[in-house]
């Protein structure tokens, strides 16, 4: 890789017109028509076929059913279901999509509230269908064995008749399900609101400016003045303390919203739910934390050598963890212009796989990716699926940064794990999280091990080495300290509101319990659970350690890749085409893989500790 100076290119802004043309298009306009139509379609099927769930859960009061009826019922349920959920996700997406990147759109905005109903209604009828399946769980596996949508729907059947358990009457589930838009979800969409609009007045280049937080967070990362990165980490921290009110507001918001439901629903706690949506029972979880916890003294001895390096005497101060150390290579940082992280990430990801290699053409040719920052624009990057087009968009905000090159490659791990779910059913594909993040780790790693291998130097190794730990220790240090804040915050919500203080104060200790005297006690970062939106997601509790599986689980199975090399594609490709019809664990176990043992997270662990040797041997 040879060094080249930042470009002066224009970055993409995605395509999404061969969704809808726009949001005033016939086209759209046609398809939110025929929503509704899909909807009433399938409320009046519920209706004919008596399908409801009891007060009580149980079947007494149903009309009676046989094996062969109740196949036939749930064949017409899963045709219906399947193509309504197909044309609300697109829909729905394609709105999110234009919000995303211009949240000052208010007519996108208009139309994401005013789509709003028809979710709540699926999630009516699904809930419905579930309590149904529920009832009648004696007679699934009868009706299981009859041919047809119902014997291809197996797993995701069987989990939702066991789960139904943990459904409210459906009048309580009914209310919940409208309630939700003025309730949790509504707080969520406030600090969604706050955090993208919110201007911070920062000096710089002897401009005074007022800049996005996303802005500001990326002069605060990767600066080269140190001087800069520790005063945009003050005017951050500013910046959320002069909105700390309403976000604390809204989380409180959000987690009694969840405490309420989960108590109203049986569950023992929030991390219950949590760990049934990731298929995953607490046992793994604990064996997870508690090989990552074993790991810290080594992320430690990282933080600490790093910051001597930077010249810090009392480990790491929160400005600094996404510095580089040395300038790569004359000149300054390796940058990447965006033209060259497409050939990279292409030329690399031939080399494991055409498939996954035209996948990418295809994402950079069509403009898949929106890449360019700038005001309205939510900060981070995501992948979403379009089903009816049957292609996947990717959100970043490119600076240039070998970090930035890797953010890509994993968005598209996620787009190539679309694209062997293609084949799925959406009831099929709807994946837990722990395994949301597989191909993304996968391909990171992929590309992470190209960069190291093509360096041109020991200075630009470590570089590689340093924007690798940079990541690794996100998700081993920072993602469970964000888990113990989120546990601790469900537990005291339960018994009453926590201040912004009590959030802070929590946060702050959160931190050290993890990054130890890696981190500057002086300068940890009090407002984490202001900016980052996973908090505030009241369907998605503990958003957080399903990364740290995510990567190790990745990591594990590239060890299974190194091994077995370009036999291991097609297993691979199969595995990622079954993440919504089977546990992680049962899908591990195809690659001898044992979940349950701390061995196997040992092993992904050693992989990021041999990388911090070498780091601190390059020292
Ligand atoms: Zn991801």
């Amino acid at each position: 890789m040879p060094p080249t100076a930042p470009a002066a290119e224009a970055l993409p802004h995605w395509d999404l017109s061969n969704v809808y043309p726009s949001l005033e298009s016939d086209e759209f306009a046609e398809a939110v028509a025929q929503l509704s139509q899909q909807l009433e379609a399938l409320e009046a099927y519920l209706d004919q076929h008596r399908i409801t769930r009891t007060t009580n859960g149980s079947a007494a009061g149903l009309a009676p059913l046989g094996a062969a009826a109740m196949a036939a019922v749930v064949n017409g349920s899963l045709e219906r279901f399947n193509r309504l959920m197909r044309l609300s996700t697109t829909v729905q997406t394609y709105v999110r999509a234009i919000v995303a990147t211009d949240s000052f759109n208010t007519q996108a905005r208009r139309w994401q509230s005013r789509l709003e109903p028809a979710s709540v209604r699926l999630r009516r009828a699904s809930i419905r269908f579930q309590g149904w399946l529920g009832a009648h769980a004696a007679l699934l596996p009868e009706a299981l064995a009859q041919a047809g949508p119902a014997q291809e729907h197996t797993f995701v059947l069987r989990e939702l008749a066991e789960q139904s358990r943990y459904l409210m009457s459906e009048p309580e589930e009914s209310l919940a399900a409208e309630l939700s838009l003025s309730g949790g979800p509504a707080w969520s969409k406030l600090q969604g609101t706050i955090a993208s609009q919110l201007g911070v007045p920062f000096e710089h280049d002897g401009q005074s400016q007022v800049l996005p937080v996303t802005a500001l967070q990326n002069l605060m990362w990767y600066h080269p003045q140190a001087e800069v990165r520790r005063r945009a980490y003050e005017a951050e921290l500013a910046a959320w303390a002069s909105v700390r009110e309403p976000l604390a507001a809204a989380l409180n918001g959000v987690k009694g919203h969840v405490v309420t439901l989960n108590q109203r629903r049986g569950r023992t706690d929030a991390l219950h739910q949590a760990l049934d949506d990731a298929r995953l029972d607490r046992a793994t979880l604990d064996t997870l934390l508690g090989a990552i916890q074993a790991s810290w003294p080594a992320f430690r001895r990282y933080l600490q050598a790093k910051a001597r390096r930077l010249g810090h005497t009392d480990g790491m101060p929160w400005w600094d963890l996404h510095a580089q150390v040395a300038p790569p290579a004359p000149g300054g940082a390796r940058r990447f212009s965006f033209a060259e992280a497409q050939r990279f990430i292409g030329g690399h990801f031939g080399r494991f796989a055409p498939s996954l290699a035209a996948l990418a053409q295809r994402a950079f040719a069509k403009r898949w990716i929106d890449a360019e920052p700038r005001a309205g624009k939510r900060g981070g990057a995501f992948c979403m699926w379009l089903p009816t087009v049957g292609e996947s968009r990717v959100l970043c905000n490119f600076d240039g940064s070998l970090d930035q090159l890797f953010t890509i490659a994993h968005e598209l791990g996620h787009a190539y794990h679309n694209q062997c779910l293609a084949a799925c059913q959406p009831l099929q594909r709807v994946t837990p999280m722990t395994l949301a993040e597989t191909a993304s780790t996968f391909c990171e790693t992929l590309i992470t091990d190209a960069a190291m291998a093509a360096a041109a130097s020991p200075a630009e190794e470590i570089s590689i080495l340093e924007t690798f730990l940079i990541g690794a220790t996100q998700i081993v240090v920072d993602i469970p300290s964000r888990y113990l804040f989120e546990k601790e915050v469900f537990e005291r919500r339960a018994e009453a509101e926590l201040s912004a203080d009590d959030f802070c104060e929590l946060m702050l200790r959160c931190q050290a319990a993890t990054y130890g005297d890696g981190l500057d006690a002086r300068y940890r970062h009090p407002y984490m659970w202001a900016w980052k939106p996973h908090y505030y997601r009241t369907e998605l509790s503990f958003y957080n350690f399903p990364y740290a599986f995510g990567l190790l689980f990745g990591l594990g199975l590239y060890a299974v890749y190194q091994q077995r090399g370009p036999g291991f594609v097609a297993e691979y490709e199969a595995l990622l085409a079954s993440t919504g019809q089977a546990p992680p664990a049962d899908l591990a176990a195809r690659f001898g893989l044992d979940l349950r043992r701390p061995e196997f997270w040992q092993a992904s662990l050693a992989v990021i500790e041999q990388r911090i040797d070498q780091y601190l041997a390059r020292g």
